[in-house]
């Protein structure tokens, strides 16, 4: 049937602004030789990305991981934190590195957030927060995750890396919870090379989370906190801004897409999709698909596209309670749901400029693999 792509197909590819754009945005940088330390682009960023993400409150950080990582610090926590395995490394580790104790939560098989039904018996004395990841841009249940919060005065902080610019039922992603971490890096919707940002709602943490990112200093002789660098400079600030003018067609571009793939593969038995919530404006980041009792299995899909030079990712897999730095802390059957996504999910290319007969190639091997052929 089709022949191998010429180029390598990976699973994204950076969105980049025109050049003249972005070189345009440098000159005044050079003139006033100010490249980092909250100068005007980084202001000029935060004030946007407020508004855009439909933020209260809005710092920025040199990457995503920092931002959680010094949120998390923020939050002057102790104890136990309940988690989702299945993330990428960064929730995980942000939460360890800040000496706190993950606790796994599994996931719903719908769309693959954390089971909020099954918090509540992971509760401790010792439990002070809830980590949740809007995984693939799903929207966490953040109702339910909210009042199990209230009840037990838990601390929330959603890592929202894959849920830049969605709402739910008109409110930003952002709003919910305590705090909510945004990551900018370049294979992002939306990205400043590397960054990220803290969206928040409690003005007390403006000046903390401000001081934390640049070493804990709080005034010219005082230091009061062990803080890090987190600072995002101004070349990213500029990349930020530029990519910001275009972010509604790129958005755009990703659900004509998202819309072929589901087109082309919902309804076929033994493939499936996640389920989509009406009350929710995506970002079309990412097209996970589920090979449950399909012809073939997620590892041979996977093969059969390489074969034709396509990189889909197993995004993700393996869960983060199997990790090697982790695994003898934690047992991956104790999050049971979770293992078996992670081994049936594969993640398909899905970036603005794809082609859409890209993805068409991409369903005719899939479809040609298992007992589902369409043609
Ligand atoms: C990308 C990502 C991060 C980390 O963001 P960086 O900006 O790369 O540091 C954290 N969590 C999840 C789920 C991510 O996908």
């Amino acid at each position: 049937m089709n022949k191998k792509h010429e180029t390598p197909i990976m699973v994204t590819r950076s969105s980049l602004p025109p050049l003249e754009e972005y070189v345009e945005m440098l000159k005044p940088i050079w003139e006033s030789a100010w490249l980092t330390n909250m100068g005007e682009y980084h202001e000029e960023l935060k004030r946007q990305l407020k508004r855009f993400l439909k933020a209260t409150e809005l710092e920025l950080f040199v990457n995503g991981h920092m931002a959680l990582e010094l949120a998390l610090q923020a939050m002057n926590l102790q104890g136990e934190v309940i988690t989702t395995p299945f993330t990428f490394a960064s929730t995980t580790h942000a939460i360890v590195r800040n000496g706190l104790t993950p606790v796994f939560c599994d996931i719903n098989d719908r769309d693959y957030t954390m089971d909020a039904e099954k918090i509540e018996g992971l509760i401790t004395e010792k439990t002070c927060a809830i980590v949740p990841v809007h995984v693939y841009g799903n929207i966490c249940d953040v109702d339910r995750i909210h009042e199990i919060a209230q009840k037990h005065g838990l601390k929330v902080i959603y890592d929202a890396a894959h849920a830049f610019g969605e709402e739910l039922d008109g409110t930003g992603v952002g709003q919910f919870g305590d705090a909510s971490m945004f990551s900018f890096h370049a294979t992002k919707v939306f990205h400043s090379i590397e960054g990220g940002a803290v969206v928040f709602q409690d003005e007390a943490l403006k000046d903390l989370l401000y001081q934390l990112k640049n070493f804990g200093i709080t005034g010219y002789e005082s230091v009061e906190y062990v803080g890090a660098n987190g600072k995002m400079n101004e070349f990213q600030a500029a990349m930020g801004l530029c990519n910001l003018r275009h972010i509604e067609g790129e958005i755009e571009k990703r659900s004509r897409l998202a819309r072929h793939y589901r087109e082309r593969l919902s309804g076929i038995p033994g493939i499936r999709l996640c389920e989509e919530n009406p009350r929710i404006k995506y970002n079309y980041a990412y097209m996970p698909v589920v090979f449950d009792g399909y012809g073939a299995d997620r590892d041979q899909i996977f093969e059969a596209l390489k074969e034709h030079n396509i990189f889909a990712r197993k995004y993700f897999y393996p869960c983060v309670n199997s990790y090697q730095c982790y695994r003898e802390q934690f047992q991956a059957e104790d999050t049971p749901v979770a293992a078996r996504i992670a081994s049936q999910v594969l993640t398909l290319p899905l970036y603005a400029d794809m082609p859409v007969e890209v993805a068409d190639e991409i369903c005719d091997v899939i479809l040609a693999q298992g007992n589902g052929r369409n043609e």
